[in-house]
C-alpha cells in the first residue's frame, strides 16, 4: 500500500509517511485507495490483537511492517477493550483500559511498536530518535507511556504550565529514563508553536532525529479502526445486523477511524459525533461553511479544537459537504449538559463516566425514537472518568477509584523542567554536541 498526500504530490511508502507525520506539503497521508474486506476476511478473529492484524495487512503490505504484523498488533493491542451493555438500544464501547486510562493509548501503542520496527531496520544509527510531542492532556501521557525505556528513542514532552489537570500533569512528568517533560510558560498553541518551530531548523531536526507523534501521524490513526472493527463484527455475529456510533470528537481522529472502518467494509450503520461547546464541525455540516475559530475552553477539554485537523481527511474522502452528510451527523454538546450526563447516568445506572463520554451519552439521549426503532447505539468511552475526577467527583458526591494502571502511575514520584515558550530554551534542553 502507498500514501499520499491529501494535497497531492509523490506518493510514499508506510514507513516514510509514518516517520515524517505531515506530508511536506503540509497535507496529510492517506492510503492511495481502500482496500475492501469482506466479513469472511475476519473468520475465527475475536480478539483485538487477531482483528486488528487482519484489518492492518493491506495497509502495511509492502513496507517492513508486513511479515511482523500479528506480532506488532500483539504487542501494541495487549488491553481489553470490552463493549458494556447499558439497556435495550445502548451499549459504550471502553476504550480506557490501558496504561494511561485514555483512547490515545491504542494510537501511541501502535506508533511506538511501528516506529520501532522501522527505525531499528536502521542499525547504522547510533544516536537515538527524539520524538517530540505537543500536548494540551492525553497524548502526552499516552506516548511516554508507548515509549517509555524504548531503546533507540526518547521523548521530549511539551505542556501548557498550569493549564492540564493535576492527574493529567502527573502523567505527563511521572516517567523519567527516556522521558524529559517540559512545563512551557504559555498555552497549548505556544508548545505547539515550538514544535513547529523545532521541526523546521533542519539543524535541530537532523541533529536529533525528530519525529513527530502528533494526532494526524497516520500510524495513530489506523489502529483506532481496529476497535471499531472488532465491536461491530461481535455486535452483528451476535445480532444479523450492523450496529451505530456515537463518538466524541475533538481533533476527529477518533471519528474518522470510524468512516474507515465502514468503508473498508464493517457492519457499521450510522455514525453520531459529538462534540463539546467546539462547534466547527457541528457548523460545517449544518451550513456547509468552514469556519476554523479559537478553541473555546470546555469540561471535556481533550475535545477542545476550534480548527480540527482531521476535517483535511474526512474532506477528502468524502469530496462534497452533501457526501460527508450521508456519512456522518453531529451534535454539539454545552458543559451545563456535560454536567447533566454525568449525574443522569450515574443516577440511571451507578456507572460514573469521564466529561467526553458524557458528550457522546448526552448525544444518545436527544436522538429522535426515529433513530433508535431497530437499531442499536454504542457510545464511545474515551477516557476512565478518574483521570477527570475534579469535574466527576463534586457532581456525584462520591470519589471514583483510579483503576490499578492510573493508580500506580499516580504514586509514582513527578519531575519536570519548566522553559520559556522560545525556541532557543526548547534547543537547549534538547541537548548539543
Ligand atoms: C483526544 C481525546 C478525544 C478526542 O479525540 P479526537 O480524535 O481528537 O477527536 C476525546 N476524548 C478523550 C478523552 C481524548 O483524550
Amino acid at each position: 500500500m502507498q500514501y499520499r498526500s491529501t494535497r497531492g504530490g509523490q506518493l510514499v511508502g508506510l514507513e516514510q509517511a509514518i516517520m515524517s507525520g505531515t506530508a511536506p506539503d503540509g497535507g496529510l497521508y492517506v492510503p492511495v485507495g481502500l482496500p475492501q474486506l469482506s466479513l469472511a476476511a475476519f473468520a475465527g478473529a475475536t480478539q483485538l490483537a487477531e482483528v486488528a492484524a487482519r484489518l492492518l495487512q493491506p495497509f502495511v503490505a509492502g513496507s517492513t511492517l508486513e511479515s511482523g504484523v500479528a506480532q506488532l498488533c500483539a504487542e501494541a493491542f495487549d488491553f481489553p477493550v470490552p463493549v458494556r451493555p447499558l439497556e435495550e438500544g445502548l451499549s459504550v464501547l471502553e476504550l480506557f483500559h490501558g496504561p494511561t486510562a485514555a483512547f490515545k493509548d491504542v494510537g501511541a501503542r501502535f506508533l511506538a511498536a511501528a516506529m520501532a520496527r522501522i527505525a531499528g531496520a536502521d542499525t547504522a544509527r547510533h544516536e537515538p530518535v527524539t520524538i517530540l510531542v505537543a500536548t494540551s492532556g492525553d497524548t502526552g501521557g499516552a506516548v511516554a507511556a508507548a515509549f517509555h525505556r524504548r531503546p533507540g528513542f526518547r521523548v521530549v514532552v511539551l505542556f501548557p504550565e498550569g493549564r492540564v489537570s493535576p492527574r493529567q500533569q502527573h502523567q505527563l512528568t511521572c516517567w523519567g529514563d527516556n522521558v524529559l517533560s517540559l512545563a512551557v510558560r504559555g498555552e497549548f498553541d505556544d508548545c505547539q508553536r515550538l514544535v513547529k518551530q523545532a521541526f523546521a531548523d533542519a539543524d535541530l531536526r537532523t541533529r536529533h532525529h525528530l519525529c513527530s507523534a502528533n494526532s494526524i501521524n497516520v500510524g495513530r490513526l489506523l489502529p483506532q479502526a481496529a476497535y471499531y472493527a472488532q465491536a461491530s463484527l461481535a455486535y452483528f455475529r451476535q445480532h444479523g445486523r450492523p450496529a451505530s456510533f456515537i463518538v466524541p470528537t475533538g481533533n476527529l481522529g477518533n471519528a474518522f477511524a470510524c468512516v474507515w472502518a465502514r468503508r473498508i467494509g464493517l457492519p457499521i450503520e450510522r455514525i453520531l459525533l459529538a462534540t463539546n461547546a467546539n462547534t466547527t464541525v457541528t457548523d460545517f455540516l449544518a451550513t456547509g461553511q468552514w469556519l476554523p475559530r479559537p478553541t473555546v475552553p470546555t469540561l471535556a477539554s481533550a475535545m477542545d479544537v476550534g480548527n480540527p485537523s482531521n476535517m483535511e481527511r474526512l474532506r477528502d474522502l468524502c469530496g462534497t459537504v452533501a457526501e460527508l452528510r450521508e456519512e456522518v451527523a453531529a451534535v454539539s454538546v454545552t458543559d451545563a449538559e456535560i454536567r447533566a450526563a454525568i449525574r443522569d447516568e450515574f443516577a440511571r445506572h451507578a456507572i460514573p463516566w469521564c466529561p467526553h463520554t458524557a458528550t457522546a451519552l448526552h448525544a444518545y439521549r436527544q436522538l429522535p425514537a426515529s433513530e433508535c426503532r431497530g437499531r442499536h447505539w454504542i457510545a464511545v468511552a474515551t477516557a476512565h472518568p478518574a483521570k477527570f475526577d475534579t469535574i466527576v467527583e463534586p457532581l456525584l458526591g462520591q470519589s471514583v477509584v483510579p483503576p490499578p494502571e492510573l493508580a500506580r502511575l499516580l504514586s509514582l514520584p513527578a519531575r519536570y523542567e519548566t522553559v520559556a515558550a522560545e525556541l532557543p530554551e526548547l534547543a537547549a534542553r534538547l541537548g548539543g554536541r
